[in-house]
């Protein structure tokens, strides 16, 4: 007889996910956790000074908001309300204008018009780009996010369709828009992903996270992203399932035994940890070889108000991209993942506090930034980073009262995941979004050879982003290798 049925360990959102999953299937699940709070890449902390609650890892969540598992679990029972920015994301130009992504496709289509002077008018392009899959994010959300190979797709013919366009490089299915703003509003949106724009695939990511701020929203938790974890661990509590922080795991032998054990950590971690119970080929080929890609160099800033940004839709949106043009955004991407210090930098940057007064004192705000540089990389990229803010909004840094800078050591000695600063769980380009951990198909990616271990972290399918979807598809092969229980449906909104 088994201690307990499962025990997980990191209790990141894809862990979480993993726990909840098996506990609402009746099993007994313990959750290990090596930090102090859970959470992993989905944390809330005063960072700078007191009062001012920044997310250190991940902040804006159309993935989460959008997540086929998440969305149905009723988050909002155990303190998850989500908070909707005026504008999703605004892209501004040099010239104090800007493309935004708004909840509305005419407003997003508005403004692609009017190139400066170039070829322009841009909103029929983008009405025809995403027109086939506007309001049927559910589906397609549940097709695109699903375990490879792991029966037919719910709808087959949206995805299909959907697949011919997303399987291009972002740079490719770009060139649908013929100016400047579409150009680079559908580039900054593939910069999400840690791979150049001339990759496979990363048209899809552009694509899914425009079609996310149309039928879902790109918003934040109230009160910060601490709240999914939060939410999460109060649900599996409800569940009988227990929580242990502070709890680094070294070694199998030193857990209490059960009947699976689901791994939401780095694949090397993951061989060091189990051992000989794992045959050192598939260790070796699969694990301990694994590759991680480029990492970021984030700063978070106290603010005495908020950023002076020229372009007046900046100051109406939760994110706002800053490298302005498809060419520009391109060379920050491709010198991350070559190995060279980004010039200048392609900036993803957030403003909670704009909308979430629990976010800063009265007046005051956080401001959350990040760039991607080359995994390991050593460099200063502050004065880049404040250069290229000035650019868009002159007199930021007068505003500045305290900022925290996490590189990519930081960044690793924050979370054993983010191996090297890089904050995706492992290459993105190629076909690693789709093929991870072993880089080629195989029937259950979250299976191991030895029958009750799995991986369940962000570098198994479908890859990186609070959506909790790794977590889901490992503990739903756990409960039909090792339990033999039926296999749960998703959750439906309904019934969140
Ligand atoms: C700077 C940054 C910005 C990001 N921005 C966004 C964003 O805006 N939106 C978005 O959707 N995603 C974003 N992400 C990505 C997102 O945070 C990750 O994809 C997601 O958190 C992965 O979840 P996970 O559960 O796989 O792993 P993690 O969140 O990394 O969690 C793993 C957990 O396991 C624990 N752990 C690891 N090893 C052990 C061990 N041996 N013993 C015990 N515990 C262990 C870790 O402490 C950690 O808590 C960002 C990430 C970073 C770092």
């Amino acid at each position: 007889m088994a201690d307990v049925d499962a025990i997980v360990v990191g209790a990141g959102p894809n862990g979480l996910t993993a726990a909840v999953t098996l506990a609402r299937a009746g099993l007994s699940v313990r959750v290990y956790e090596g930090a102090a709070t859970v959470g992993g890449g989905a944390r809330t902390a005063e960072l700078t000074l007191p009062g001012f609650r920044h997310d250190p890892c991940s902040a804006v969540h159309p993935l989460g908001a959008g997540s086929p598992v998440l969305s149905g679990l009723g988050l909002e029972r155990f303190g998850l309300t989500w908070v909707h920015p005026e504008l999703p994301l605004a892209h501004p130009f040099p010239d104090g204008s800007a493309a935004v992504l708004a909840r509305s496709v005419d407003e997003t289509a508005g403004s692609l018009g009017d190139d400066f002077g170039d070829r322009g008018g841009d909103g029929d392009a983008y009405r025809r780009l995403l027109g086939p899959f506007l309001g049927r994010w559910d589906g397609l959300a549940a097709d695109v996010l699903r375990a490879p190979l792991d029966g037919w797709p719910r709808e087959p013919l949206l995805y299909g369709r959907f697949g011919l366009r997303a399987v291009l490089p972002a740079e490719l299915l770009g060139r649908a828009f013929t100016g400047e703003r579409g150009r680079g509003l559908f580039a900054g949106l593939a910069g999400h992903v840690t791979a150049p724009l001339t990759s496979p695939v990363t048209g899809g990511i552009a694509l899914m996270f425009a079609l996310a701020a149309h039928d879902v929203g790109w918003p934040f938790p109230r009160g910060g992203t601490q709240a999914i974890p939060d939410a999460l661990a109060g649900l599996l509590r409800s569940l009988g399932g227990t929580i242990e922080t502070e709890h680094p795991v070294r070694a199998l032998g030193e857990l209490p035994s059960a009947r699976a054990y689901l791994f939401d950590t780095d694949p090397a971690a993951t061989a060091a940890i189990a051992g000989p119970r794992l045959p050192s080929w598939y260790a070796d080929l699969f694990l301990r070889r694994y590759r991680h890609g480029p990492a970021v160099f984030k700063v978070d800033y106290a603010l005495s108000g908020p950023v002076p940004w020229t372009a007046q839709a900046a100051r109406r949106a939760g994110t706002v991209h800053l490298g302005p043009t498809m060419a520009e955004i391109g060379a920050a991407l491709r010198s991350a993942h070559q190995g060279t210090e980004p010039r200048p930098p392609f900036l993803i940057t957030a403003q909670p506090s704009l909308f979430d007064d629990r976010r800063a004192p009265a007046g005051s705000h956080v401001f959350w930034v990040y760039a991607q540089v080359p995994n390991g990389w050593r460099g200063d990229l502050l004065p880049a980073v404040e250069r290229q803010i000035e650019r868009f909004a002159p007199g930021f840094r007068d505003l500045v009262l305290a900022r925290t800078i996490m590189t990519p050591a930081d960044i690793e000695a924050g979370n054993p995941n983010n191996v090297g600063g890089d904050i995706a769980g492992g290459r993105c380009d190629g076909l690693r979004l789709l093929l991870r951990p072993a880089p080629v198909p195989v029937p259950v990616p979250y299976a191991t050879p030895d029958p009750a271990i799995y991986l369940c972290s962000s570098a198994t399918p479908p890859g990186p982003g609070v959506h909790g979807m790794c977590g889901y598809h490992a503990a739903r092969a756990a409960l039909r290798r090792v339990f033999r229980a039926p296999v749960p449906a998703e959750p439906s909104r309904e019934e969140g």
